[in-house]
């Protein structure tokens, strides 16, 4: 079947008209991060945060339409604030914006709720990092697969929508299979269930997110996907500190974070940047994971430590927060991970493998209050 252009989505979206002011919503200027991926299309509809509400109907007519179209496998418009939100302070942020509100029921908008808890899911870990390329969706992916292969329930969100590569690591590939229409069931790799951007958008695809689109695409790949009994839902998040990060430290019902970090960069301070970023919405950081802590030559087995192997552990007990563990270098782990056969997966009872069984150890520990140590300790930054 031949494949839809986003010409033929636009006209299908020209017959959909915005009811309050008689145009349709491409002439207005209200579509925008349209994206179309074997079939399956995306888009969101910039309306006034205070509408969002009310359009419910609006966003439904306009995946009507579209999914009208020959060739249209899957159909997912998400109303969006055409403004950014205004930063807002304690209690009154955790407000979901109205493409929170685009959840099935046409509901007339709550009261703040804070966070409401993700039904079914007991745990939602953060895996984040004060910047890009330190390992965090390796990290992600292995510690994953390490909780499953202790034989718990385990979801991984991949949140990091500028550069979604679960699909990659995990080795998975296709379009998530839609329930009614809305409700999207993950993908399942190596035992976890999956979710990714990157399932509806090719990952060389370069996608514009603006802050509010960031935070509605999280939240629908949150509450709209049928992720069943979870005991540990893993969100790799977007890489770095900025405001997108913040915001979604503050709207997920995070249990605790993992910060991952390579001894470089504890040093220059991107990894701490993380933990106050946590520490200012108040999620308890779980600790510091230290990725490509040291080198192991592939053919002599020699170590050398080629970044100040250790930086992770000392800058830990300074700042107060538990060290994880340590992850060396190896080409193993980066062939693998790349691979699609997480190392965990493929080599389960080799080092690594072990080092990241420690690692989901401690964070089980943390987020199910088994084993007697329930509260992550408080951060103290001097
Ligand atoms: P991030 O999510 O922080 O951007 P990735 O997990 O995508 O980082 O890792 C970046 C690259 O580094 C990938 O090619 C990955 O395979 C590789 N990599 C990550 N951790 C290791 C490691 N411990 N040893 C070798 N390669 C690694």
């Amino acid at each position: 079947m031949a494949e839809v252009t986003e010409a033929q989505v636009l006209a299908a979206l020209g017959t959909v008209k915005d009811p309050d002011r008689g145009t349709d919503i491409v002439s207005l200027g209200m579509i925008s991060g349209l994206a179309i991926k074997d079939g399956n299309v995306g888009f969101s509809i910039e309306v006034d945060p205070r509408r969002g509400p009310a359009l419910e109907p609006l966003r439904q007519a306009a995946e009507k339409a579209v999914d009208r179209l020959a060739g249209v496998l899957s159909v997912t418009a998400v109303l969006t604030a055409h403004r950014p939100a205004p930063q807002m302070q304690g209690g009154a942020q955790a407000a979901p914006g109205p493409a929170a509100n685009s959840a099935p029921r046409a509901a007339a908008p709550k009261p703040a709720q804070p966070k409401p808890a993700v039904p079914g899911v007991r745990a939602i870990v953060a895996v984040a990092s004060g910047k890009g390329g330190v390992g965090k969706s390796t990290t992600a992916v292995n510690l994953a697969l390490a909780l499953a292969a202790r034989g718990l329930r385990i979801g991984l969100l991949d949140a990091d929508i500028y550069g979604p590569s679960l699909p990659r690591l995990m080795g998975l590939s296709g379009r998530p299979p839609a329930r009614d229409g809305r409700t999207l069931e993950p993908l399942t790799g190596h035992g976890v269930k999956v979710m990714s951007m990157g399932f509806l958008v090719a990952e060389d695809t370069p996608m514009i997110w603006r802050g509010p689109m960031v935070q509605s695409a999280i939240q629908q790949m949150l509450r709209d996907v049928a992720w069943g009994e979870l005991d540990v839902l893993v969100v790799d998040m977007p890489p770095g500190t900025g405001d997108a990060q913040l915001t979604l430290a503050q709207q997920v019902p995070l249990a605790g974070a993992v910060i991952v970090s390579t001894p470089q960069d504890i040093a220059l301070l991107d990894a701490r940047k993380g933990l106050n970023m946590f520490r200012r919405v108040d999620v308890p950081v779980l600790g510091i994971v230290e990725n490509m802590s040291y080198f192991c030559c592939p053919n002599c087995g020699h170590r050398s430590d080629i970044f100040g192997h250790g930086g992770a552990r000392a800058e830990a007990g300074r700042l107060g927060v538990d060290f994880l563990g340590e992850i060396p270098l190896d080409i193993a782990i980066r062939e693998t991970s790349d691979g699609g056969t997480p190392i965990v997966a493929v080599a389960p009872d080799g080092a690594h493998a072990g080092a990241y069984r420690a690692i989901a150890e401690t964070v089980w520990q943390k987020v199910s209050g088994e084993g007697g140590r329930r509260a992550a300790p408080r951060i103290v930054i001097e």
